[in-house]
């Protein structure tokens, strides 16, 4: 379990920035925010609402990995700016 601390939260962002850039889990959500609750952190995309919890998986990103807790859309619904 990920534990709640300002290295660890670090180390979340950087995961979801790594994430993005191999084409992983966020590369259609760019304005995700990070909160953690109930001993996971949750990661939220603010334009259309998709979730997901990091897990501690390795590879992954630095230990780090992301699964899905809503229905794949496949499109993210923020407008083409
Ligand atoms: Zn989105």
């Amino acid at each position: 379990m990920l534990k709640y601390d300002i290295a660890t939260t670090h180390r979340v962002l950087a995961a979801t920035k790594a994430s993005r850039l191999s084409g992983g889990s966020f590369r259609r959500h760019d304005d995700i925010e990070i909160s953690y609750a109930e001993g996971a952190y949750a990661i939220k995309c603010r334009a259309c609402g998709a979730r997901w919890r990091a897990v501690e998986e390795l590879p992954g990103f630095d230990g780090i990995n992301f699964e899905r807790l809503t229905e794949e859309s496949g499109v993210c619904q923020r407008p083409k700016r």
